[in-house]
């Protein structure tokens, strides 16, 4: 080979060197960039990973949040019905033991103050108060049923007078009979008011007590009231103390006009004195 030929050679070799080089140095740049492409890409799905996770935790916070209202609603109602539950107690106490009972109240607030607390708290918060709101629902409920049967009691026993006037003749023996009631002294066409709560169970003439009613009360308690003009109520009907049942007259066995009262109890005939 001449002496150009090698110089030729060797400037092929140079130039493929140069040109392998310079390959090489792009190669290099192209896989760093292509790792820097990597990590972002890397970086940016982490991200969305995390904004996936934060969202599933606001859904959960929204579907807590929204049955945490549903909750605070039922407690609502329940804090009024239980309001409505302690002011029949209280109108019941009223009409049980004759007294008023109507004294202002504070205001107590169920709402919660702080405005940091979280859904935890909160919940619990609504447990207990729900929880407080039972205890008072099932001790009102207690006192109710006892109001209740004190109130039947109250209106069950007979108590006063039928018709006003004097009494005439007592209960017990009298001569060779025995007087079963008492006879209260009073104008023909006075009314007769029944002495307690009660349902009418006989109501038309009876031999010699004449013109007669009956009511049966609770407790075994039963009124009798004879002689009547006129009878004003049917057998079946439910009457509250007070209500007229009908007229004093002179029907039956009777020297004058009055009316003849009796109060049993189990059917046995007691003093009526002793319910006036
Ligand atoms: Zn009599």
């Amino acid at each position: 080979m001449t002496r150009d030929g090698w110089e030729l050679v060797k400037v092929c070799i140079t130039a493929l060197i140069a040109i392998i080089v310079v390959l090489s140095c792009y190669l290099y740049r192209s896989k760093l960039h292509i790792a820097r492409l990597e990590d972002s890409l890397s970086l940016a799905q982490a991200k969305v990973q995390d904004l996936r996770k934060i969202e599933e935790i606001n859904n959960r916070q929204k579907v807590e949040i929204s049955r945490l209202n549903d909750e605070a609603e039922r407690l609502k109602n329940k804090i009024e019905d239980l309001e409505k539950l302690s002011k029949q107690v209280q109108a019941l106490a009223e009409k049980a033991l004759g007294i008023d009972l109507s004294y202002k109240r504070s205001q107590r607030s169920y709402s919660s103050r702080g405005r940091d607390t979280s859904l935890e708290e909160i919940r619990k918060k609504i447990d207990k108060l729900d929880n407080t709101v039972e205890i008072q629902k099932d001790s009102l409920n207690q006192v109710r049923s006892q109001l209740e049967i004190l109130y039947e009691w109250r209106y069950s026993v007979p108590s006063g007078k039928p018709v006003p006037g004097h009494i005439s003749s007592g209960f017990g023996y009298r001569r060779r009979s025995f007087h079963t009631g008492i006879d209260i002294r009073s104008n023909i066409g006075t009314s007769v008011k029944a002495t307690a709560n009660g349902i009418v169970s006989y109501a038309g003439w009876k031999g010699g007590y004449g013109f007669t009613v009956i009511v049966r009360h609770n407790f075994g308690f039963s009124t009798l009231y004879a002689h009547l003009s006129k009878i004003s109520v049917n057998i079946g009907k439910r009457v509250e103390r007070g209500d007229i049942i009908g007229y004093t007259g002179m029907t039956g066995y009777t020297t004058g006009p009055h009316l003849h009262y009796e109060v049993r109890i189990n059917d046995k005939p007691v003093d009526p004195k002793d319910f006036l």
